[in-house]
């Protein structure tokens, strides 16, 4: 496990993927201590009140990941990226491809940007409409590889990636992992590339992204307590 200066409740970060932001706020009431850092994606953001929602989150001591995965021409992704910046978020995306992620990092300010490396929906068939012949997890560490030459802070990595991308990229690259499941069977959503919380903090990951098992369960409160338990039974001491 790589043991950087993050307080253990920072580790696990909730997918706020509602439809609004009202139900947002109320799902943020529930849960309450037991989640300090929020991610907000495209959903929140095409339903208006995005940025009242993460102010209200900035306000009460709350880090906030706006996931809004850029891409675009470079001088349109290094201006919106600006325009994110002081604001107290603490993480942005944007996509692989090294201008955007060098026009991203030369314009973060004070949020950290993680790149996208390629899509957990993407396979090989996938790669090879879009003109790539080669194997996903080849993109994915060559990507990962340009992502940190071109001055991100780190990636977003499946669970099956971040080893790998930890390995060869070293320990000052934040890996951020989504796709955990409490446990790695018996999961009959769509999620297919899943692994634990445990699996994916062994194999390097910093952070871990969690919707569905807390959001969907019949007491969200006490799933996320529950995904802090193990999170400080591993990081304690
Ligand atoms: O599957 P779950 O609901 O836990 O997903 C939480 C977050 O992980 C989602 O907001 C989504 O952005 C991300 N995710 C992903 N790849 C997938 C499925 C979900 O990156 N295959």
């Amino acid at each position: 496990m790589t043991v950087k200066d993050i307080a253990p409740s920072d580790r696990l970060i909730f997918a706020l993927d509602v439809a609004d932001a009202d139900t947002a706020r109320r799902l943020v009431e529930r849960l309450d201590d037991a989640v300090t850092f929020y991610k907000l994606g495209l959903e929140l953001a095409m339903s208006g009140d995005y940025f009242g929602l993460l102010e209200s989150l900035v306000g009460q001591g709350k880090n906030v990941f706006a996931d809004l995965k850029f891409y675009d021409i470079p001088a349109t992704v290094g201006r919106a990226v600006r325009n994110l910046s002081g604001r107290g978020i603490t993480f942005i995306t944007v996509h692989g491809d090294r201008a955007i992620m060098e026009a991203a990092a030369e314009n973060k300010g004070d949020v950290k940007v993680l790149a996208v490396t390629v899509l957990t929906s993407i396979d090989k068939n996938g790669l090879e409409a879009m003109g790539y012949s080669g194997a996903v997890k080849d993109l994915v560490l060559k990507r990962g590889q340009l992502a940190k030459n071109a001055g991100c802070d780190g990636l977003i990595a499946s669970g099956q990636d971040a080893k790998m991308l930890r390995d060869h990229l070293g320990d000052d690259v934040l890996i951020v992992t989504p796709g955990i499941r409490p446990e790695a069977t018996g999961s009959n959503d769509d999620q297919k590339r899943i692994v634990t919380a445990e699996q994916a903090f062994r194999d390097g990951a910093d952070h871990i992204v969690v919707g569905r098992p807390i959001r969907e369960a019949e007491d969200p409160h006490a799933a996320a307590v529950s995904f802090q338990e193990t999170i400080t039974g591993l990081f304690a001491g």
